[in-house]
């Protein structure tokens, strides 16, 4: 049975009285059985530590990002090392817009997830088609691309996350339909199958992105391989997002 994941990206929002207004609103308003899902939030590096606090046992905080370099001259980045110092036990890694607008390589992504497994740390690798790939039928093809590269870097599927996120879903007020959905993560989960064997890649969970929120998470979660979701814009509201909790839960 995988347990599911309900995982807030804040991408770059908020600041530190915002982070302990948040927390201060979701424990008060999460019902009782939110820990029937495990309820993470990926923040900003500065907000790592002072989320940690806030969130006072009711969520898993996660980074954004991460270096594969252990430390050196990397201007501006963050390594495994500082971010257990920081009491943070997970990233998010490869999201399209570290792809898109950082440039961020299929092998980038599976040197940091490489790393964060090494580590025993969670890494949740995302995965997706832009709008022009799904246009010309290439959806398989990319995501085959994309899922096989982080599989190839990943010894065993302890720690490992994938979220499914088509491009043209994030932040656009688009959602893939629950077919859509459905079929790339069925797809991905027969990829699993054939790299790691039956009973790993029935344990992998495998989080739909794009445009998820109360009203259609619930759709989404009861397909046969969706786990969960990774959550951009409604993650940023503590009452909305609780309302996905509930609705998981319900
Ligand atoms: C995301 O950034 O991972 C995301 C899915 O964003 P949104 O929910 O806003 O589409």
């Amino acid at each position: 049975m995988r347990k599911q994941i309900l995982a807030g990206n804040w991408k770059m929002n908020k600041t530190s009285d915002e982070v302990q207004e948040f927390f201060d609103t979701f424990r008060n308003r999460v019902n009782q059985s939110w820990n029937q899902v495990e309820v993470m939030f990926a923040v900003p590096y500065t907000l790592l530590a002072y989320a940690r606090e806030a969130a006072n046992g009711y969520a898993t905080i996660l980074a954004q990002n991460v270096h594969y370099e252990d430390s050196g001259a990397y201007t501006g980045e963050v390594s495994i090392a500082q971010l257990k110092d920081s009491g943070i036990n997970g990233a998010i890694v490869g999201h399209s817009e570290r792809r898109q607008y950082f440039a961020e390589t299929d092998e980038a992504v599976a040197k940091k997830v490489a790393k964060l497994l090494s580590e025993k740390m969670l890494a949740i690798a995302c995965v997706g088609e832009t709008q022009a790939e799904r246009e010309a039928e290439r959806t398989r093809e990319v995501i085959t691309r994309q899922v096989l590269a982080i599989f190839a870097a990943a010894p065993a599927v302890d720690h490992l996350v994938i979220a499914y996120e088509p491009v043209w879903a994030i932040g656009t007020g688009l959602t893939a339909s629950l077919e859509q959905a459905q079929e790339v993560h069925s797809h991905i989960r027969g990829l699993a199958r054939q790299h790691y064997g039956v009973e790993a890649a029935d344990s992998l969970r495998i989080l739909y992105g794009g445009s998820a929120k109360a009203s259609n998470i619930g759709g989404l979660v009861a397909q046969q391989d969706i786990d969960g979701g990774l959550v951009g814009g409604v993650s940023l509201n503590p009452n909305e997002f609780a309302d996905m909790i509930d609705t998981v839960t319900g």
